[in-house]
């Protein structure tokens, strides 16, 4: 018999072989079991896993009780299709309206992210007889070719690709380090919020159907807007009744110390849709509405429909996983634990000169690395060094990618644009006190190192 790879660089070879994979993107490491917080790789070797799997693994690996519940519905029926109703899909919407501020209440469940947003544009679409999408620049929606038409990203995301389908107006982020509007700190007078609303006045009919908005813009390098900038969008999209759609893929169910992160702003989103932190580790997505326009939609004719929708097992876990979150305390633990982990990110901003700004909510936090504090010049190299040392360390944050190309100045403004200059910290929100201390001791140190050999390197170009 064939003998199989017992080593990572075994496994990723064979893979190369017949796996359509960018190496770039493949992590040095393959994880073949985990627990909690950890996982171990396939030469035994144990990592933080400060990343949650892909942002999904709320409770952590392999929670016993969440497998406990797989295993159960798995052994009862495991996938029936969109004519049937299965009691975990009715018990989940159920639970997911009673988390839910009102009048949030019928949800349509599918698998991913992209898939919630292609739904959600549907049933927008159907419900107001009218198709035109408001989004954010940065801002990240998906693949598929509705939720890649809503993504505000530019550079490889759409180059090579032809054209994206139309329909969509962009509006600035709020994203505050980075403003184009106000170029101080604290002088922020919501320019904008007005620079969005001439945008849409400008650039669409005027009565676009709806605005696509991730609450903390998370891929984009967890920009937090201020609640003046959302209220204040809540109230240009009021006037136009523009129905306005949290995309809660990462945020939803806890991660930022409420249940949804537009809580932290004082709005109700017309739409949320939901993915990854929904199902815990299976493929889960749901679309949440309120009943008058889910029920305005059908009326009209809108048919949801999916080979995989509330499939009872995926349902199955995802009850499971908000049932654990909810017993556990998990959102305040998510709340508690973070603004633990926040104070020493802070403390590390206000130590190195390379770390430019720390921001984030609960347990979905962000470090933008600069090369130095009065510049703010993006520092892609010190982002490479740090993701190295922590995954030679045992943290893993991501594919450590080496910086190559970095002088040509096009490209860093895409890599700019698309974020890589901030490193994201997802952990589980079952994650301890001692557990953050143990991630952050082993940052620092390479924070420290990524300093010491940007300051070598400005010293060598002065
Ligand atoms: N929306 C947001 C905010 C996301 O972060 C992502 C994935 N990173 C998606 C949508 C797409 O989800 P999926 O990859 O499951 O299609």
């Amino acid at each position: 018999m064939e003998s199989l790879p017992t080593t990572n660089q075994g496994w990723i070879d064979l893979g190369s072989q017949y796996l359509l994979r960018q190496p770039i993107r493949t992590a040095p490491l393959v994880p073949v079991r985990g627990e909690g917080l950890y996982m171990w790789d396939a030469e035994g070797k144990r990592y933080i896993d400060f990343q949650s799997g892909q942002l999904c693994v709320a409770l952590g690996h392999s929670h016993p009780e969440y497998v406990q519940a797989v295993r159960d519905q798995a052994g009862q029926i495991m996938q029936t299709g969109t004519a049937f109703i299965a009691p975990s899909e009715v018990l989940l919407a159920k639970k997911i309206a009673e988390v839910s501020p009102d009048p949030l209440q019928k949800s349509f469940f599918a698998c991913t992210g992209s898939e919630s947003n292609e739904m959600a544009m549907r049933l927008i679409r159907k419900y107001t007889g009218r198709f035109e999408f408001i989004a954010l620049m940065r801002g990240y929606h998906g693949q598929t070719a509705g939720s890649w038409s809503i993504t505000g990203r530019g550079g490889m995301l759409r180059d090579g690709y032809g054209p994206v389908p139309t329909g969509t107006a962009f509006i600035p982020p709020p994203y505050s380090y980075r403003c184009q509007y106000c170029k101080d700190d604290g002088c922020c007078n919501l320019g904008c919020a007005d620079a969005a609303e001439y945008v849409i006045d400008t650039a669409t009919s005027g009565k676009p159907a709806a605005i696509f908005f991730e609450p903390l813009l998370s891929a984009a390098g967890q920009i937090v807007p201020s609640e003046a900038w959302m209220q204040r969008i809540a109230e240009i999209c009021k006037a136009r009744d523009i129905l306005m759609v949290a995309d809660e893929a990462l945020t939803c169910f806890g991660r930022t110390g409420k249940w949804f992160a537009f809580e932290h702003f004082g709005i109700v989103p017309d739409i949320v849709t939901c993915s990854k932190g929904l199902g815990g580790a299976v493929p889960l997505c749901a679309v949440l509405t309120s009943a008058e326009i889910a029920d305005g939609a059908v009326e009209k004719g809108f048919q949801p429909f999916s080979s995989h929708a509330g499939d009872p097992l995926l349902c199955a876990a995802g009850l499971a996983n908000l049932e654990i979150i909810d017993r556990d305390n998990l959102v305040e633990n998510a709340r508690v634990v973070g603004g633990y982990m926040m104070g020493k990110l802070k403390r590390m901003q206000d130590t190195y000169e390379i770390v430019g700004e720390v921001r984030g909510l609960g347990l979905c936090l962000g470090l933008e690395m600069v090369t130095d504090k009065q510049s703010r010049n993006p520092n892609f190299q010190g982002i490479a060094m740090v993701t190295q040392y922590c995954y030679e360390n045992g943290l893993w944050l991501q594919t450590p990618v080496p910086v190559t190309d970095i002088n040509d100045p096009l490209q860093q403004k895409f890599m700019e644009i698309s974020g890589l200059q901030t490193l994201r910290f997802m952990p589980p929100i079952t994650v301890t006190t001692e557990q953050v201390d143990e991630a952050m001791e082993i940052l620092e140190a390479g924070i420290k190192i990524a300093e010491e050999k940007t300051a070598q390197a400005a010293a060598v170009v002065g």
